[in-house]
């Protein structure tokens, strides 16, 4: 399942973009998270200070 950022919450750190191992996630107007690259590790969950990502629903 991929895991997706809610733009309201994100502050934009960067920190997720450097931990993602499958390079899924980009910068444009928001931090965004590719559902076709994403494969659902979590680990970009476990390192955002604002906890702004979570398993899409
Ligand atoms: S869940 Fe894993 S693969 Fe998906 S965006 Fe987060 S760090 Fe990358
Ligand atoms: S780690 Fe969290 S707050 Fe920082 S850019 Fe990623 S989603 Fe936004």
């Amino acid at each position: 399942m991929a895991y997706k950022i809610d733009e309201n919450t994100c502050i934009a750190c960067g920190t997720c973009i450097g931990e993602c191992p499958q390079g899924a996630i980009s910068e444009g107007d928001f931090y965004v998270i590719d559902p076709a690259v994403c494969i659902g590790c979590g680990t970009c969950a476990d390192v955002c200070p604002m906890g702004a990502i979570a398993p899409e629903e």
